[in-house]
């Protein structure tokens, strides 16, 4: 049954669930990007998020705890769709480096997901006076954006010069 939002708290367990859900699409998703992926630097960016991800999903599972409510329940449509458009760029038949460029884009989209939930979800927790659970949601919302800042970084360095001319 789903759960019903009638106040900030139950708005946050909303908001927490669908993040769950989020992250978990993401567990199976990230290593499909590693695979597709050629540059080593931004495989390695992958597998490493990977690792994190699965950190995500565990200190959401243990804010739920402290909560005492049940993690699932909520399917995140968004999270969905955006795995579904990463997995659109891993079928395409384009040359490496502009794959590679596109599997960023891709990922760099999930990210900006993310830390606008985290953050919704942080300011909630702070303004219900949720301390302990605002400050792991700001951590997990640091190692998303410092995701992103990696894949920037990554695309920068040499993948969209290579990209240019194919
Ligand atoms: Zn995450
Ligand atoms: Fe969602
Ligand atoms: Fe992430």
């Amino acid at each position: 049954m789903p759960l019903k939002i009638v106040d900030l708290h139950s708005l946050l367990v909303h908001e927490l669930k669908d993040l769950y859900n989020a992250e978990g699409q993401l567990i199976e998703a990230l290593p499909k990007m590693a695979a597709a992926a050629k540059d080593p630097a931004l495989k390695t960016a992958f597998r490493d998020h990977l690792t994190e991800t699965r950190e995500h999903a565990r200190r959401l599972e243990a804010i739920f705890k402290e909560l005492d409510f049940a993690p699932g329940g909520q399917h995140c449509d968004a999270m969905e769709g955006l795995i579904k458009e990463g997995s659109s760029m891993i079928d395409e038949d384009a040359p490496d480096d502009v794959k590679d460029a596109g599997l960023i884009c891709a990922a760099q989209r999930v990210e900006h997901y993310e830390m606008a939930a985290y953050g919704c979800a942080r300011t909630f927790a702070r303004r219900l006076r949720l301390k302990n659970i605002a400050d792991v949601l700001q951590t997990t919302l640091d190692e998303e954006g410092a995701a992103d800042k990696k894949l920037t970084k990554i695309a920068m360095s040499s993948i969209n010069d290579e990209a240019v001319d194919g």
